[in-house]
């Protein structure tokens, strides 16, 4: 039996209360040793499952504070360990008090992601839900935790078993027909044997092919906004902010650092980096700018690239609207509150968006919103259904995937059944990793490693 862990359940800092969670064998034991249950009567060590004590927490023969522990019984809990949760009120001082009395009590500090990894051990939940979990607690915006949340239902986990069971019965049916050539096995026809590659590929294509959409809910991206002096950059930020964060004069080259907010625009969480207008200058400091604004450009996952409704088309929009064409990037014609002048065809082309407003006026930050959702290709992603949360399971499912696309080779070209499941077996195995049902500790090791202590 592994030994009793203790850990902040909770974020650090201060909040109304602080969780402090054993889980091990001995959890009830430690708790009982650092909690006293306002009713004498109750005994901690016995205490059922799913019930709840009040009482004094104490260290060294001191009160450190009151309030309630949770007991969880084995098999019936996160970790399927015996757990006690004892809240406390919230402070960095009275848990780390408790946590130390713990300590002194028995227990260990627990290792980053450890409970999930004993959660995974005892085969509570499987690796992508360990990996949800990690998720969860790092989702940027609503939506990317309404993902996470999916897959650590065990959305993802099902899809995947579905697909295992079909390659399963595929490679089983292909076995025995090979290796028992005297018993009667019926022949797999070989449509039947191309419609299961073709529906288990379909299925993971579209996994694999959410998994970026999912990424940029979960994670959000960093835009730059682009474009010449006095376009409207600032402003815009500071509409998207909802606040002044960035100077806004009339004076061409004000903004000549990059300025950096993260707001939310269309439900993504987006960094937005304004930059120093581009264009030729002959101050230092300036042209620094202009230099660090070029690579934001290049190294943002979004480009939001701004133009002046009112102003003609110049030389540098055209540069702009070329250095635009296949990234992902949005053409915003600001000032539309005044007469229009700009030639918005003339740059159109190099982008998949374009949108018309007038930040000055604090007007089209919702249909900017959807624009970012239809280029970041989150516009239809649903939510519910399953997505792959992390590199490993994409890298794992497009392993699936190819092994899936030769199996289908070897069948097209005649290369016998032997060689179809031998693929068929390569595409099990990758699966097998993404769940973890056969995960070397080498894999284990580096999912529960990026745990944060305490989950
Ligand atoms: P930047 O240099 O591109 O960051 O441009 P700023 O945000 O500093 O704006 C330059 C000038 O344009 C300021 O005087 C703004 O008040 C003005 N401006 C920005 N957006 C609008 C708008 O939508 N309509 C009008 N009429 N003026 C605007």
């Amino acid at each position: 039996m592994a030994e009793t862990i203790v850990a902040l359940a909770t974020p650090p800092g201060v909040g109304g209360i602080a969780v402090v969670r054993l889980s091990g064998e001995a959890a009830l034991t430690v708790a009982a040793k650092v909690f006293f249950p306002h009713n004498a009567a109750k005994k901690v060590e016995n205490a059922k499952g799913y019930t709840a004590l009040y009482g004094k927490f104490m260290a060294d023969g001191r009160e450190l504070d009151d309030g309630v522990a949770l007991f969880f019984r084995a098999p019936h809990s996160y970790t399927g360990e015996d757990v006690a949760e004892l809240s406390c009120h919230g402070g960095p001082v009275v848990a780390q008090s408790l946590i130390d009395a713990c300590i002194a009590a028995g227990a260990r500090p627990a290792g980053p992601g450890e409970y999930t990894r004993r959660a995974f051990v005892n085969g509570r939940i499987d690796l992508t839900q360990a990996e949800a979990v990690m998720s969860l607690i790092d989702a940027a915006g609503r939506q990317g935790a309404a993902l996470a949340r999916t897959a650590l239902d065990g959305a993802l986990a099902r899809r995947i078993q579905e697909f295992k069971q079909r390659l399963v019965a595929l490679a089983g049916h292909i076995a025995a027909w090979v290796d028992f050539p005297e018993e009667d096995v019926p022949a797999l026809a070989p449509e039947a044997l191309a419609a299961t590659l073709d529906e288990v590929s379909a299925g993971l294509a579209e996994l694999i092919k959410n998994f970026g959409a999912g990424a940029v809910l979960r994670e959000g991206v960093d835009a730059a906004i682009v474009g010449s002096p006095n376009v409207g950059k600032s402003t815009l930020l500071n509409l998207l902010a909802g606040f002044d964060r960035a100077i806004v004069t009339p004076i061409a080259g004000t903004t000549r650092d990059v300025v950096e907010q993260a707001v939310m625009l269309g439900g993504v969480r987006v960094t937005l980096r304004d930059t120093a207008g581009l264009r030729d200058t002959g101050d230092v400091v300036e042209a620094e700018g202009i230099r660090r604004s070029r690579r934001a450009m290049e190294e943002a996952g979004l480009i939001l690239a701004v133009f002046d409704g009112s102003a003609p088309l110049a030389e540098a929009d055209r540069q702009l609207a070329a250095d635009c064409a296949g990234r992902p990037a949005i053409a915003i014609v600001n000032k539309s509150d005044l007469p229009q002048q700009f030639d918005t065809a003339a740059v159109a082309g190099s982008f998949s968006e374009v949108v018309t407003l007038a930040a000055g006026r604090g007007e089209g930050a919702e249909a900017l919103g959807e624009a970012v959702r239809r280029v970041l290709g989150v516009a239809g992603l649903d939510p519910n259904v399953p997505c792959l949360v992390s590199r490993r399971q994409y890298a794992a499912a497009c392993e699936a995937r190819d092994a899936l696309a030769e199996a289908k080779n070897a069948l097209g070209g005649g290369f016998g059944l032997d060689a179809v499941s031998v693929c068929v077996d390569d595409a099990l195995s990758a699966l097998c990793r993404l769940t973890g049902e056969d995960a070397s500790d080498a894999v284990v090791e580096e999912v529960f490693s990026t745990f944060c202590v305490g989950k």
